[in-house]
């Protein structure tokens, strides 16, 4: 079977079996993996070298600090104006879709906000050209998302911008090498590509770091969590060792450039498919479908419940859309296998041919 969730998602069978093996006796401790210290030496030496492996896999500049930090990428949606901003100050948000949307809400809690550009009126289904953004050169940082998990949108590129880019790029981290001297900081949930749920990633440039500001929880300051190699508090150790796991998998089937190449080609036989039935409604613009998360309507929805049954009869699993989109969703992360794919294709060509 192949499960096609937008998160948690899959984990490669490999990083499984190595789970089931080190839970009972880490490392030859006598205990289990859950019952490690994190203070203890051997957690120190797996958070460093999880650290290690994700600067080496993005090539992290050495004015950047990883954080391990707890919260998911929601939280991160109210701790990075509370973080980054002087009181007043006001952030530049890009709203792409339902995620960017979700975390202007949330920043607009704490500080100003001005929505550079959006497209809402166009039903999220192509992004705003950067041409047309309404910058405020005097803005905190100016947001972006990388990939808009449920309305099938992946930014191609990245503007040059006079404040420092921030990026929420939960859903396609890892899944593409992206440059992270390009931004002040960036941020990502793990149960997408980078394990299981509990930890969110913060990569962040050491001059935007600044003391906490009256009313931000300490265990929540960038600062604090920097100066404290992300153990100010208990971090998620669990889910930090199956990072660690995710990272040396991505790095032994190839690196970066090697995940990129499989979601193109992964999502490139998806979309051939859906552009060659009249059956299948895909109405985001060529140029920004996302490699990570195919979405797409069936002309008639009243076959939906059908489609989602009989997928799962064929082990094609959590096919479901974002509940504000509806429709189906293909999530595409690394784990997600090009067999599982053809599978998939084979299957709506047929569900099509039955039902069109
Ligand atoms: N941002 C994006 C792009 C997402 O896809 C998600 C979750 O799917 C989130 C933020 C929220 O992550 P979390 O549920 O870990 O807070």
């Amino acid at each position: 079977p192949c499960s096609f969730a937008a998160g948690p998602a899959m984990l490669p069978r490999e990083v499984l079996a190595q789970i089931r093996e080190d839970l009972p006796d880490w490392h030859g401790s006598g205990f289990s993996l859950l019952e490690q210290s994190f203070t203890g030496t051997a957690f120190k030496q797996l958070m460093a070298d999880t650290e290690q492996d994700l600067r080496a896999l993005l090539a992290i500049p050495h004015n950047y600090r990883v954080l391990f930090m707890q919260g998911g990428a929601s939280a991160q949606f109210g701790l990075l104006p509370l973080n980054l901003l002087e009181p007043g100050q006001s952030a530049d948000y890009l709203e792409s879709g339902l995620w960017a949307h979700k975390a202007i809400g949330e920043a607009r809690r704490h500080a100003p906000v001005n929505v550079v550009a959006s497209g809402a009126a166009g039903g999220f289904t192509a992004l705003p050209p950067v041409a047309g953004w309404r910058c405020n050169p005097y803005a905190g940082y100016c947001h972006i998302t990388s990939n808009e998990t449920g309305n099938g949108l992946q930014m191609p590129g990245f503007p040059e911008l006079p404040v420092p880019l921030v990026a929420d790029t939960t859903s396609d981290f890892l899944t593409r090498p992206i440059a992270v001297e390009r931004f002040g900081l960036i941020y990502a949930s793990a149960q997408k590509n980078l394990g299981v749920a509990g930890l969110c990633l913060v990569i962040v440039r050491e001059d935007l770091l600044r003391p906490p500001r009256r009313g931000l929880p300490s265990a929540f300051s960038y600062q604090v969590q920097a100066m404290q190699q992300s153990r100010f508090n208990t971090p998620p150790t669990f889910a930090l060792y199956v990072a660690g796991l995710m990272l040396r998998w991505i790095i032994r089937q190839g690196g970066l450039t090697l995940m990129a190449a499989r979601a193109r080609e992964k999502s490139r036989r998806l979309y051939e498919c859906l552009d060659s039935h009249d059956f299948y409604r895909c109405p985001q613009v060529a140029a920004d479908r996302s490699t990570i998360n195919v979405c797409f309507q069936l002309e008639n929805p009243g076959l939906l419940d059908d489609f989602f049954h009989q997928a799962a009869r064929n082990g094609l699993h959590d096919l479901q859309g974002h509940s504000a989109v509806g429709g189906v969703r293909a999530s595409l992360y690394n784990a997600v296998e090009m067999a599982a794919v053809e599978r998939l294709v084979h299957f709506m060509n047929d569900f099509a041919h039955h039902h069109g």
